[in-house]
Parts: C-alpha cells; structure tokens; sequence
C-alpha cells in the first residue's frame, strides 16, 4: 500500500484500481472518479511489474490522453509513461495503419481525410457522376456515407441488401465511386481509421496475433460512446488472456448521432460472460445540490442503469437561471455576472466555463466579454487547422508526402493564383480517367492534353517543376526548413501582407503561427516525419489545444466539456428548439440524448451552475420566439432559483406554466390569418414568393411554419411574423 497509485482512492476506487481478473467494467455516476481509476490503475499495474509497451490505453480526445499521461508520468516517470500506447481511437489506429499499410495495398504515407476533405470529395464524385440525390447537399450525403460506415456497411453490401428506392440506388452509386477515389488518392477518411483496421486484422490474423501478444492489457475510458466499429475492435484485441477493463457512465451516453451504440455498454456483460462490475457511488466533483438537480433531470429517461451518487461535499449555493430578453441581452447579462463572481468571490476565470449546444451561440457570448474586456478562449469554433489558409498549406504538404492525393492537389492547383481555371482542370481530369492515370502523373504529361491551353499547360509545368522539387527536397531539409522555404517560394506570405485587409492580416498571422507549430512539432517529436505531422494535424480536433494554465474564460459546446470540470459553469440557450433541439430529434430517443447532454453539462460544475435562456432569438435569419427548455422545468425545484425575478416555488409542470406565460404577448390581429393556414395550403411570401406549407408546429406567438418555396427551398417561419397569404 506504499505506493503512489494506490493513495487518496476510496475503498470502491481501490478495489477496481485492484482488480486486474477478468474483463471488468467500471459503471458509475459523473465525477465519481472513474478517469482517476483508470489513471491509476495503469500506473499501479507499472509499479507492479508490468510492461507498458503492454497496455494500451484508448480514450475519447487527444486532450484526455495527454491528461492521463502527464498524470501518470507524476506518479511513475517519464520513461516508463512514454512506453505507453495511449490515444484516442483514431490516433492509436492511425498508427498501426501506417505499419501495416501495404497488407492494405496502401502506401505508409497515405493521406487522412478530415470531415471537410470527404465533403469535398463527395461533391467532387457528384459532379463526375452527373448525378443528384433528392437535392441533398455534399454534406448531407457525406453524412450518410459516414453513418454507414459507422454501422460498417460497405459498399458493395449497401448496393446488394440496402439500395431499394431510386435515392438509395443513387447513394449506393456515390458511395462506390467516393470510396475507390479515397483508395486511389492513397487516402482514407475518419472513418476508414475504424473500418480499415477491422477489414486488415479480418484478412490477416498474422497481424492481428502480433497486436493481440502487444496488447495485454486494454482500458477504455469514456466506453458508453464507442460506436460499432470501435467495440469491435475492442472485442478482436481482447482473447482470454487479454485483460479488460472498461468505465463509463450511460447516462451521459451523447454521441448517438455518430453511430455510438449504448446498447455495447448494456451488452458489455453478455458478451464478456465472466465480467465483473464495479460501482463508485461516490461524487466527488459537484455540490450536493448540483447532484440533486442534474439527478432530478436524468430520471426523466427510462430504462437507466441503476445507479446511486452521493457527496460529501457542501451544499452549497442553488442553481440559478437568468431570463433574458434576446441573445444580445443573455450575453450581457452574462458578462454581468461574470464580474460579479470574480470580484465579490475568489473565483478566477479559468474557473469559469460558458457552455452552449450549437456553434452558432457563441457569437454573441464572445461579441459581450470583448466588450467587456473578459479574455476568453474558444475550444472548437472554427479550427486552427481548419482554417483555409492553414488549410491550404497543409495541402502543399500532404501533397509532397502523398502525390496521389488529388483533393489536396486540385485544392492547391490554382492557389495562389497560376492561372489554371476550372475549365482546364476539368480536362485534365478527363484525361486522367479516360488513361487510367492519377492527376499528377496527368501533370506530368500535360502537353499531350491538347485540349488545354497552350499558355496554361506551360503553367502546369511549372507548378510540376515546384512540386518536384520539394518533393526532392525532403529528405534533404527538416520539415521547418522544408516548410519555411516553400512558404517563401510561393510568396503566400507577400501576398497577405500586399492585401493588407483584416482577414488577410489575420491569414499571415495564422500561416506564421502554423510555421511555430511545425517547428514546435519538431522539436516535442525527434525524428518525427512529415507523415506523422500529419497524422497529427488530421486528428487535432478543437479540444486537444485546450490549455487550463491561463486565465481565460473558456467556451465550448457541451460535447467538447465530456470529462472537464469546473467551478462555475454557464449553460447557455435553455429554450427548446436549441435544447433540446427539436427540430432535428424529435423522438423519445432523440429527446433522451439531449437530456443526457444536459447532465453532462450540469455535471461538469463544481461549486455553481447558472442557466440562461432567452425569450427571442435570430436564427435562420429570422427572430423567433423561444419557449424555455423542458429541462429547466424538470428540474427539482428546491435547487433552483431565479436570479433577475423572483420565482416562486412550484411544481415542475406549474413552473413551466410560469415562464410560458412570460413570453404570452398580445399578438391577437395575427391569430384570425393563422388558423386558415393548413399543411398542403399554398401561400404566398413577400420575400420569399410562393410555395407549399409543409409542416406547422406549436401553438400561439411560438407556432413555426415550415414552407416549400418554389425558388427560395424551404424555410422554416414563425407563423406570425411570416405575414402570409393564401393562394
Ligand atoms: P466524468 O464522468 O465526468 O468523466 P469521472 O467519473 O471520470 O467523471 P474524475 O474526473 O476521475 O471522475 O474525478 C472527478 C474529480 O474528483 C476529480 O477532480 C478527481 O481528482 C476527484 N476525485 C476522484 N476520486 C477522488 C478521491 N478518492 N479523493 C479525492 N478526490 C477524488
Ligand atoms: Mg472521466
């Protein structure tokens, strides 16, 4: 008992840290200490004796294995700790892509695809295919392709048992060329990071054995998210021998939407027969009264895993919420309390997190703390590594490790500007397949494309002649070097700088800083290749640049907050239609998630949660009228309080009566016009024009209209500001 790993654990905590059996599982309540376990059970079986190159580790975000490991490099030193295998899914099987590419018929140097990559590509097979699929966007069907891999659905299975319907018929058609693109580009998308290696340890159980003789012993973290594929994977590395351990808590279950199947947490104990189950009940995280609220919520949604969680922690403050007119007013009043904690209480901003379910909230939030001078920090948004000019570089990059990546080539063919438009690109591509060629090697044999301009195909050459030499020049200069003078040669820099507009400033400073970034890549990695970088930089998702040290209010969504804590947490758009959010998941199950996420976000607060939710708000371009979220209501109302009008306490039902009834306004010339309106009814728009009512939801000042115009597509209105008439 003399060792580091086994100090401050509780008795329930020390006997799952123990346990090293069978396959077990760790189910329990948030902030019961479940990642703590995990963290010091690996440093605990170290100490023991065990090899660390024999544990493998996976976790959720690359920011949660950093975590772990810096905490058990604390515990165990640096050299052991490196030995780990410890990374997310994705990270963890790149890596063992890359070492097995060619039983794939890949190259090692294959590129990774990220979300905006497969887009394009889909968008790109759409156009060579001539066709379109009820008028879906490429993201829309990106989306699709996604789920069925997911669910790992092939190609070829979809087109044989799946494509019914002529849409289906057309899917299956996109999805078979998207994907022999993918293989000809040398490339795979995320999900391909999950599918391939199931197809690779499949067909060759040679590499399977030698991954299962490494892996002795596998810990997932966070296990109530892994999709289909990601338990498979799971169950191959895992034999009799191998052992198992598995935490999570299916309550806060949010990942639906990705193909993540709670049914393999309530299947865990089937599959794994001789599992033994562990329960930490105690939280060690929240108040008494943040656990009471975020417990009143969660037990709206049947069939949980009993569970108890309890503290001994304070009781400390109610939950507070704040009503506000619009998200204008919501953000300020924010600010406005933000200042107030910091000043009247020790309260940092560090400390101090707003939450919010879309994207699109955190505009006005960060418009309000600019304003009023908070520093903040964004985790998510829109991506450093997403971001196009960075973006555009990388392109340059993967291009140099992989020539056969043609997104990335026809992303840089034109950029910066050389004069090769679409049209000629477009022939290019022709010739290409029409040869059986791969577009650089097209490049390579431009003057026999006669139909492209003479000036244009000596364009080409030059961009060949560019390319060719820093392909050359690779093993010749580290990747700094190689990345500076490449910068330097296509005069992106210039550029910017000539453009002198915000946005280009803003361009030049992120093309800098992803120099800072190579060469800080570098230096953590000795003798990392241009490969590895990126690996990196495809995996990087928002969350992993999340840095706790300074002082800075942070922002994220709910799903990027999973295993964080915090002592004061804002929850941000309590409405419904945001959250949950209707509109997209309207059934039981749907609801249940966002529920879920709901406890999450409630779970992450230490000391204090205030929730804020406005009575309009401009979406979709238009202002709409919220009603407050359900969960608001649901919650035991003994833990909550109002913070900018006093509210009487009442039951859950008479509580929501109560706001409702905030927002009731006289809108009473509208009403007679409203109730004409049916679904099928044609009406006419003032700026819209005309078209086709599909849907109407709700009643009174919140009732919605969805419509199908004819030239404006479908919009979704509220009924009494659309001002309609029937036709
Ligand atoms: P989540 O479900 O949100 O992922 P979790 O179950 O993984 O939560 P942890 O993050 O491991 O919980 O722990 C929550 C907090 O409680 C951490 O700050 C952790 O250090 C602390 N904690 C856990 N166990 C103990 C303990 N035995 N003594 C003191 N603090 C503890
Ligand atoms: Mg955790």
């Amino acid at each position: 008992m003399s060792m580091k790993s086994l100090k401050d654990l509780n008795q329930a905590q020390l006997e799952a840290t123990e346990y090293n059996e069978g396959p077990h599982l760790i189910v329990a309540g948030a902030g019961s200490g479940k990642t703590k376990v995990l963290t010091h059970k690996i440093a605990y079986l170290i100490e023991d004796g065990f090899n660390p190159e024999n544990i493998l580790s996976l976790t959720f975000t690359n920011k949660a294995a950093n975590e772990m490991k810096e905490r058990i490099t604390a515990m165990i030193g640096v050299t052991k700790a490196k030995k780990l295998w410890m990374g997310t899914f994705h990270s963890i099987l790149a890596r063992i892509l890359r070492t097995e590419a060619e039983s794939l018929n890949y190259k090692k140097n294959f590129s990774i695809y990220d979300r905006e990559d497969s887009v394009s590509l889909v968008g790109n097979v759409l156009t060579a295919l001539n066709i379109s699929i009820d008028d879906k966007s490429s993201s829309a069907i990106q989306h699709q392709i996604s789920s069925l891999k997911n669910k790992m659905i092939l190609p070829e299975e979809f087109a044989k048992f799946h494509a019914e319907t002529p849409s289906e018929k057309k899917l299956a058609q996109v999805y078979t060329e998207y994907n022999d693109r993918l293989f000809e580009n040398n490339s795979m998308d995320f999900d391909d990071l999950l599918l391939k290696p199931i197809q690779l340890f499949n067909n060759h159980q040679r590499i399977l054995a030698k991954y299962k003789k490494e892996f002795k012993y596998v810990l997932v973290d966070e296990f109530q998210d892994t999709n289909k594929a990601q338990y498979e994977i799971i169950k191959l590395f895992v034999t009799g021998r191998t052992k198992l351990c598995v935490v999570g808590d299916d309550a806060q279950s949010i990942y639906g939407w990705r193909g993540a199947e709670l049914e393999n947490m309530l299947n865990f104990e089937k599959d794994f027969p001789k599992v033994k189950v562990f329960r930490l009940e105690q939280n060690y995280r929240s108040t008494k009264r943040i656990l009471k609220a975020a417990g009143s919520v969660i037990k709206n949604n049947p069939g949980q895993i009993e569970k108890t969680l309890w503290t001994e922690n304070e009781d400390g403050e109610m939950l507070s919420v704040l009503r506000c007119t619009d998200e204008k007013d919501e953000a300020f009043q924010i600010s406005k309390q933000i200042k107030k904690e910091i000043t009247s209480k020790k309260i940092s901003l560090k400390d101090i997190t707003i939450l919010y379910r879309i994207n699109s909230q955190s505009r006005a939030l960060e418009e309000a703390l600019r304003r009023e001078k908070l520093p903040y920090k964004i985790i998510g948004g829109v991506e450093f590594y997403r971001r196009k000019e960075v973006k555009d570089i990388v392109a340059y990059l993967r291009v140099l490790a992989n020539q056969n990546d043609e997104e990335s080539l026809l992303r840089i063919m034109n950029f910066p500007q050389r004069g090769i438009g679409n049209t000629s690109i477009s022939k290019m591509i022709a010739f290409a397949r029409k040869f059986d060629l791969s577009f650089y090697s097209t490049m390579a044999r431009i003057f026999e494309v006669i139909e492209v301009k003479e000036r244009i195909q000596k364009n080409v050459k030059q961009f060949k002649i560019l390319l060719d030499k820093y392909i050359d020049l690779q093993s010749k200069l580290s990747l700094t070097e190689l990345t500076s003078a490449l910068i330097d040669d296509l005069g992106v820099l210039k550029m910017y700088k000539e453009e002198n507009t915000v946005e280009s400033r803003q361009r030049y400073d992120n093309v800098q800083e992803l120099i800072n970034s190579i060469a800080d890549f570098s230096k953590q990695n000795k003798g990392a290749t241009i490969d590895d970088f990126l690996s990196d930089v495809s995996l990087f998702s928002g969350i992993d640049s999340y840095e706790n040290d300074d002082n800075f209010i942070t922002l994220m969504t709910i799903h990027s907050s999973k295993g964080l804590e915090f002592p004061v947490v804002f929850i941000t758009g309590c409405e419904e239609d945001i959250f949950p959010l209707n509109k997209k998941f309207d059934s039981d199950s749907q609801v249940e998630e966002e529920r879920r996420l709901f406890y999450v976000a409630v779970t992450r607060a230490e000391r204090k949660v205030i929730l804020s939710y406005a009575r309009s708000r401009y979406r979709f371009g238009e202002v709409a009228y919220q009603d407050v979220s359900r969960f608001i209501g649901e919650i035991d109302p003994e833990t909550i309080k109002e913070l900018n009008n006093g509210v009487r306490k009442s039951s859950s039902r008479r509580r929501r009566a109560y706001y409702d009834e905030l927002y009731q306004e006289d809108f009473d010339e509208f009403d007679q016009e409203r109730r004409s309106l049916r679904v099928g009814s044609r009406v006419s728009h003032e700026k819209f024009g005309e078209g086709k009512i599909l849907a109407i939801n709700g009643v009174g000042d919140s009732q919605k209209i969805s419509i199908a115009f004819e030239e404006f597509g479908t919009k979704h209105l509220l009924t009494k500001f659309a001002k309609l008439t029937l036709i």
